[in-house]
């Protein structure tokens, strides 16, 4: 398809031409007038000014981004019409004027020919079906003309008139031919051929034009190849440009015109409606079905330079409406879709919808607070106390709070992955390390010394080049480790996020360690699980992971669970923490299965550091709390 550009330049072409054919035009009617031709140069002009309405009419016909493909591809054909009409009838004039030399009017038709060759040459340029056929119904005459003279000097202007108009060709051609690459290059990916992200860009422009004067719908499919870097770096850029090249042609094959296709750049590849109402992709579930048809002939094997591949890709899908058609909305909107069916294991495809447009947004909005909330002391640590088998108290976990005016109560389990999204952990994680160790400095100065204190730490903050540094100042300060050998400081680490460089987690854990650190696998069980974790890293503690003991009461999956957690920690000399116990039955269970240390709702939440002061480490406060356990049933 032509680009809209190219048919706005043609658009102008037409009032050049009207202009051109009126004016001059005017002075043959004088001429013929002057000579004795009037009513034959009249009759021409009549036809001429009729010829120019039809053009002022296509010239106001045209409306370049609102027009579909149909529209322009028609609109196109009644232009070469105008054109090949306008520039017949200046060969009208010449026929008509060429017999006159009693007057020398022939001289003047001679130039005239020469005269529209030059421009119809000049303004046609952009298009070979316009301008050859036109310039040999000028030429052609003239050298015709000189021919039958019958001179020698008529043979030598006919011969000239006919290289004249050769050159004027094969100028225009070779013009034409340097337009249409440079055209070409211009819109297309240099790999694979496809439109670029540019041609894309402009396409979606006049989308947004038409889709603004109708009210069907437009699907937009963002396509983006899972784990392609892995190929380009294990196989080599060539395998990968050759995988680039494969999958874009059973894209192209797939969508068969249907679809505007292009690359935006890597493996990112982009899926437009190309007629609004294509039935194929005129719901969201018919969308969804369309992509789901894409990312199968994605899967389908690929052999490759004698490699076997196999990929899969995440397709992002979105229905372009009014509100995503400001701007670069639409990208915005699709590319979240996309993001979502990254992050929910790749290899799908997500319809963009209010929901999830409202959870983004929320989760930008914390991306946002989050930064003053750190600096502002807005958020908080609260702590959950910890049992042993005795039920007494011997440690609580640390766990961070934050109440948002608009927000409402935000859970770590919301804003703790954000601020490892955005580094922001760090700056976090330090001021929770700074104002636990502050409270444990306090409570210990009370003489109320817990065995053992739990803090989250994210691996990103483990293993940020100034953890240990930062850890040991803060000991420091807070004069921790302390004289009772018996407290442990200990840092939670989840399970789930060990996976990658496991040789220097284990580096920076026994530096911690030198400096007094303890450390526990937090929701043991739900990662990639590896006993030998157990082996390799300087742990001193498994937590159960709160959905098998969620799950104890229906399922004997999770007891069996449990009761291998527990005798493989207990092989590796590791205390067993079971968080999450909400209820009598789970606390029995665990007791058997000599769990060392319980915690959960069914003794208490989080508390605020006054709370947990006054229930825990004072005299009454204790006294108090097991005057209330006694009532559970495993004691009656
Ligand atoms: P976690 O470390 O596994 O913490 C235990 C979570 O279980 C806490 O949720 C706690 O409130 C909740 N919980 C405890 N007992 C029960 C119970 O009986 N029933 C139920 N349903 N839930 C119980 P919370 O506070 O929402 O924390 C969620 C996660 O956020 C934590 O899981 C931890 O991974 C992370 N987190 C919390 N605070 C911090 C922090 O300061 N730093 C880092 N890096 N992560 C943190
Ligand atoms: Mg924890
Ligand atoms: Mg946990």
């Amino acid at each position: 398809m032509k680009q809209q550009k190219y048919y706005t330049f043609l658009q102008k072409q037409i009032l050049l031409m009207i202009g051109l054919s009126l004016i001059p035009g005017f002075v043959y009617v004088i001429f013929g007038w002057v000579f004795d031709v009037l009513l034959p140069a009249v009759l021409w002009y009549i036809s001429l000014i009729l010829a120019s309405l039809y053009g002022w009419y296509l010239y106001k016909d045209f409306a370049a981004h609102k027009m579909t493909e149909e529209q322009l591809r028609r609109w196109y054909t009644k232009l070469t019409w105008f054109m090949y009409i306008i520039f017949s009838s200046w060969t009208v004039i010449f026929v008509l004027y060429i017999g006159h030399d009693e007057y020398n009017l022939h001289y003047i038709a001679i130039f005239t020919q020469l005269g529209a060759s030059v421009v119809a040459s000049a303004l046609l340029v952009s298009d070979k079906k316009l301008f050859v056929p036109i310039l040999l119904t000028l030429m052609l005459p003239l050298s015709l003309y000189f021919f039958f003279i019958d001179t020698w000097y008529g043979y030598v202007l006919s011969i000239f008139s006919l290289v004249f108009v050769s050159v004027l060709l094969y100028a225009s051609y070779n013009t034409n031919r340097l337009l249409q690459d440079n055209y070409y290059q211009a819109q297309h990916d240099v790999l694979t051929g496809l439109y670029n992200r540019r041609y894309f860009m402009e396409y979606m422009e006049s989308l947004q034009e038409r889709l603004h004067e109708r009210s069907e719908p437009a699907y937009l499919f963002l396509i983006d190849l899972d784990h392609f870097k892995t190929i380009n770096d294990s196989l080599g850029h060539d395998v990968g440009d050759k995988l680039l090249i494969e999958v874009s042609r059973r894209l192209d094959r797939y969508v068969n015109q249907t679809h505007m296709l292009a690359r935006l750049g890597g493996d990112e590849f982009i899926l437009v409606s190309k007629d609004l109402h294509t039935a194929k992709t005129l719901t969201d579930q018919s969308a969804y079905d369309f992509a789901t048809g894409v990312l199968e002939m994605i899967r389908s094997p690929y052999i490759i330079d004698k490699h076997h591949l196999y990929i899969s890709a995440s397709i992002g899908v979105h229905q372009l409406n009014t509100s995503s058609l400001y701007g670069t909305n639409f990208i915005k909107e699709v590319d979240i879709a996309l993001y979502e069916a990254k992050a929910q294991g790749r290899d799908g495809v997500i319809v963009f919808n209010k929901d999830l447009a409202e959870r983004v947004e929320r989760h930008l909005l914390i991306e946002q607070k989050l930064y003053h909330a750190i600096n502002e002391k807005k958020i908080e640590v609260y702590y959950q106390p910890q049992f042993d088998k005795n039920e007494q108290i011997i440690g609580c976990e640390a766990l961070a709070r934050w109440k948002d005016n608009d927000l409402g109560n935000l859970s770590p389990a919301e804003f703790i992955p954000i601020s490892e999204n955005t580094g922001l952990i760090i700056e976090l994680g330090y001021y929770i390390l700074k104002e636990t160790f502050e409270v444990l400095q306090g409570w210990n100065e009370k003489g109320r010394i817990l065995q053992s204190f739990s803090i989250n730490v994210s691996m990103r903050q483990l293993l940020n080049e100034k953890f240990i540094e930062n850890v040991g100042a803060l000991m420091k300060i807070y004069g921790l480790p302390l004289k009772n050998p018996e407290q442990k400081i200990i840092f939670e680490i989840t399970e789930h996020v060990f996976a990658e460089d496991i040789s220097k987690v284990v580096v920076t854990m026994n530096a911690l360690k030198a400096l007094g650190i303890s450390f526990s696998i937090d929701d043991f069980g739900t990662g990639y699980s590896s006993l030998s974790y157990l082996r390799e890293l300087p742990i001193d503690e498994v937590k159960i992971d709160r959905s098998f003991i969620l799950h104890l009461d229906e399922s004997k999956k999770s007891k069996s669970m449990i009761s291998t957690i527990i005798t493989v920690a207990k092989n590796f000399n590791l205390t067993v923490v079971a968080e999450g116990i909400e209820t009598p039955e789970q606390l029995d269970f665990l007791m058997k299965q000599n769990c060392d240390v319980c915690q959960g709702f069914y003794f208490e939440e989080a508390l605020h550091q006054d709370a947990f002061k006054e229930k825990y480490l004072t005299e009454t406060g204790l006294q108090s709390r097991f005057m209330g356990l006694k009532s559970h049933p495993q004691d009656a």
